[in-house]
């Protein structure tokens, strides 16, 4: 193995350590701590865990953590008249809708009720359009957390050619927009791209954002190039990402591993929005 290995958990709690010093540097400031709500639909057992985890993080970081449980049986008004009293509660910067939301509920209703300055996931087309044109709001949380350890590791990303495989709205849209607005040249994969493997193969950059296990083989990576891994995907290996990891480490400069890479910094990202929304709201300026 020759990649350096990128420790998304260590980048993390690094992170969420000055985060802390920030959030009560505010709260001093304000006079209250920045407000996470998070709501949970139903009973999914990877949401129940995602949105325990986010609310020790937030609490950990010395933020208001507001958790809203419904039952997989609400009906759709009455989870937008609890997102409409959360639009309106001065306590709360930040306002997570725990997705996938059960079938009768249509998530682009709920998604797009949440007031855009408080969409921290960076979910709304209103922030995809700020993202687009290059207008301040909030960026999705895991392809930003991506982005900080590729600057991390490489510093000016400006002129590398990066290819993104996959094209969610949650991850490979967003995560292209990134790269693009720190000017790299960027090619988006999906489902459809022919001979992916020679498009991957150009790549200095290469973020696997497609969720087939182990998908992207190390003989497609460009000797030296920066890999991050989004994917999880649970096998009968336990969790692994999208990327052949022992394969690509092999001919990688660095490589994220999952787990361990990127998903810590995905719960980061969040309390860092959750905190830069605070100081936007109270329009105090948020010093990195
Ligand atoms: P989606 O299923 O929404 O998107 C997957 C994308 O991969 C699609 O654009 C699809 O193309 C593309 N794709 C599927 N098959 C292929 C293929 N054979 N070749 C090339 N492209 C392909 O997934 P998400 O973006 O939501 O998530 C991707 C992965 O990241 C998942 O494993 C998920 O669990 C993980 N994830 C991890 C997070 C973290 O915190 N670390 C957070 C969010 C997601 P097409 O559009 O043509 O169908």
């Amino acid at each position: 193995m020759s990649a350096e290995i990128i420790d998304g958990k260590a980048f993390a709690e690094a992170f969420r350590g000055r985060l802390a010093v920030q959030v009560a540097a505010f709260a001093a400031a304000a006079k209250r701590a920045p407000g996470l709500a998070v709501v949970l639909v139903g009973e999914d057992p990877a949401s129940a865990v995602y949105v325990r985890s986010k609310g020790k993080a937030t609490r950990a970081a010395g933020m208001e953590s507001f958790e809203h449980r419904l039952p997989a049986t609400v009906a759709q008004d009455e989870l937008l008249a609890l997102v409409d009293r959360l639009n309106a509660d001065p306590a709360v910067d930040g306002i997570l809708v725990q997705l996938p939301l059960p079938g009768h509920i249509d998530e682009r209703v709920v998604i797009t009720r949440i007031d855009p300055d408080k969409d921290v996931d960076g979910f709304h087309p209103v922030n995809a359009g700020r993202l687009a044109t290059g207008l301040e709001g909030f960026v999705p949380c895991t392809p930003l957390g991506c982005l900080m350890l590729l600057k991390d590791r490489l510093g000016d990303l400006a002129g590398l050619d990066a290819v993104v495989i996959g094209r969610s709205n949650i991850v490979g849209k967003p995560m292209a927009q990134l790269l693009l607005g720190e000017s790299c040249t960027v090619t988006i994969a999906h489902s459809k791209t022919r001979d992916l493997s020679s498009v991957v193969r150009r790549a200095d950059i290469v973020v696997a954002a497609v969720g087939r296990p182990r998908m992207i083989k190390g003989e497609w990576i460009k000797p030296g190039a920066t890999v991050i891994d989004v994917g999880i995907n649970r096998t009968e290996d336990g969790l692994v990402g999208d990327v052949d990891f022992a394969g690509a480490a092999s001919v990688a400069g660095a490589i994220t591993p999952v787990p361990g890479g990127v998903g810590p910094m995905t719960i980061a990202v969040l309390l860092r929005n959750t905190l830069v929304s605070a100081h936007r709201r109270a329009s105090v300026p948020y010093e990195k």
